[in-house]
């Protein structure tokens, strides 16, 4: 049995992980669950820079409680071409306030008001760092492409999932539109947790 610390108490994210990564006798755990507390400053300037460094101080503070594990952290965020790829790293405070969303949102739509439709292109990025029992590190990275809309449409998913419309749906609907599986099946976290398990297979 392998026990896999997750460097979040984000229950969708863990839930996400867990059914990407089913692997035989793997088992995986928040740091709450695991009964350790985690909370780096995430300053790094890149996604992977931030993933490793939730790696990282996930790893210690669970082999100063003397549980042998890996640990996995993710680090994600939206990268808008005509804005030099912000919010990026700031993706959850664009606003101010850490995990506004309708406040992030606001402001992206503020800051494109004057873009029109073909320069509004955009990605969600997301970078995994796995970290194995030794310290061994496995890096993956997942994208999603598509533009930012004009307004907020519908009520699925989280953060700026209601202004942005992928590509892959031939730019009909934004991610907020679609059903949780269909999202996961297309998305960049979904797309960094399948090339993590390529990866990873390749080693067991
Ligand atoms: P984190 O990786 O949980 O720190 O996410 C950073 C921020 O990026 C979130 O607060 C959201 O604003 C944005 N973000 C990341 N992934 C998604 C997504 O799948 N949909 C919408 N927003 C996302």
């Amino acid at each position: 049995m392998r026990t896999v610390i997750i460097a979040t108490n984000n229950a969708h994210k863990v839930a996400e992980i867990e059914t990407a990564l089913d692997f035989e006798g793997w088992q995986f755990m928040t740091l709450r669950e695991a009964g350790l507390v985690s909370d780096p400053a995430e300053d790094a300037e890149t996604f992977e820079g931030n993933a490793r460094i939730k790696a990282k101080a996930a790893r210690a503070v669970a082999q100063a409680a003397g549980i042998e594990c890996a640990v996995l952290a993710d680090d994600s965020g939206l990268e808008v071409d005509v804005l030099g790829g912000a919010p990026g790293v700031y993706s959850s405070r664009y606003a101010g306030v850490d995990g506004d969303d309708a406040a992030n949102n606001a402001k992206l739509l503020q800051e494109l008001a004057t873009v029109p439709s073909e320069q509004r292109t955009a990605r969600f990025v997301c970078t995994l760092v796995y970290l194995d029992e030794q310290g061994e590190e496995t890096l993956a990275r997942g994208t999603i492409e598509g533009r930012i809309g004009y307004e907020e449409v519908g009520d699925g998913g989280f953060g700026y999932d209601p202004l942005f419309i992928p590509d892959c749906f031939g730019g009909t609907c934004t991610l907020a539109e679609v059903s949780q599986d269909k999202k996961n099946s297309v998305s960049h976290r979904g797309n960094a947790l399948r090339s993590l398990k390529e990866q990873l297979q390749s080693g067991l």
